[in-house]
């Protein structure tokens, strides 16, 4: 008897002080920063993976056992998940995460948002924008917005663990700040300079760090390449000596590899999301691997702005 209860004593003294927090993101990288906030105190789980795109996400029976047990959901909001969230949240009967709950974070609130519509929303500006460039947490400036969310927010969940969230926090911005410093380094150089991308993804990065986006694959965000825009485009790219194409994982490459030999442009298999390569293993790692890869074919392709 007495060694049982020292067995089970061992158990007890070996077990967290705390309840997990659960978290369900829609994105990993949003899982990456509740990660680096929340330590030990949290469990993440983000319903897209890095490599598959944002927008069209396959719902999957697990997930909806994740979100029935989650105390946090965050999301991208504008739109990102409409085409397979809410019915997961509704089959998921959790009350705590469903939109205006203190389990729902839209991390969108107070980032710089870039594209928002002025007038009246319609198909004509293509399929999945409609409230503005969902793709915010490509510039680390958003990353440090978000992360400030996700504190106050878990502060508020789980109020004694305020001092560790805290902590979580001032070491994900000072690392965040160092990366700040290495990017716009390499980066800097290269301020001005108009470059090609397949779909809308990155205008918070191409701001962030001064380059230009001069057109796209897609004629539309959401709408698939088409033979006229190709034309205008490869044109547009020869008269403006475009020399670098950024392309999404997930998309068919077919068409940005004929523009590529058509303009003598680089096209470069770009990253938008943690977990898209392994070595993007964490938000800051995100940008690392993609600073590199632009510097590299900038570089090797002697742009100069
Ligand atoms: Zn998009």
């Amino acid at each position: 008897m007495k060694k049982i209860s020292l067995v089970l004593g061992a158990v007890l003294a070996a077990a967290p002080a705390f309840a997990t927090v659960r978290i369900v993101t829609s994105l990993q990288d949003f899982a990456s920063i509740a990660d680096a906030v929340g330590g030990k105190r949290v469990e993440t789980f983000a319903l897209a993976k890095g490599y598959q795109d944002p927008h069209f996400v396959d719902p999957k029976p697990s997930f909806v056992l994740k979100l029935s047990k989650a105390d946090l959901l965050i999301v991208a909001g504008l739109e990102l998940e409409i085409g397979y969230l809410p019915p997961l949240i509704d089959q998921s009967r959790n009350d705590k995460i469903r939109p205006g709950a203190s389990g729902y974070l839209d991390a969108s609130n107070g980032c710089d948002i870039l594209e928002r519509p002025t007038g009246t929303v319609t198909r004509a500006m293509g399929d999945v924008h409609p409230f503005g460039n969902p793709h915010f947490w490509l510039d680390p400036e958003n990353g440090r917005i978000i992360a400030r969310a996700i504190a106050a927010r878990l502060t508020e969940l789980d109020p004694s663990g305020a001092a560790d969230y805290k902590a979580g926090l001032a070491a994900f911005e000072a690392k965040l700040t160092e990366g700040g410093k290495r990017w716009d380094a390499a980066l800097g150089p290269y301020a001005g300079t108009e470059i090609v991308t397949y779909h809308n993804s990155w205008p918070n990065f191409l701001k962030h760090f001064k380059l230009v986006a001069a057109g796209y694959i897609e004629p539309k965000p959401g709408i698939p390449p088409s033979p006229a825009h190709t034309v205008e485009l490869i044109n547009m790219m020869l008269e403006k000596k475009i020399s670098v194409i950024l392309m999404e994982p997930y998309f068919d490459d077919k068409t940005p590899k004929a523009v590529a030999e058509k303009t003598g442009a680089k096209l470069v298999r770009f990253i938008p999301s943690v977990g898209g390569v392994p070595e993007a293993k964490d938000y800051i790692a995100l940008f690392d691997y993609d600073v590199k890869l632009l510097t590299d074919a900038l570089a090797a392709k002697g742009t100069k702005p």
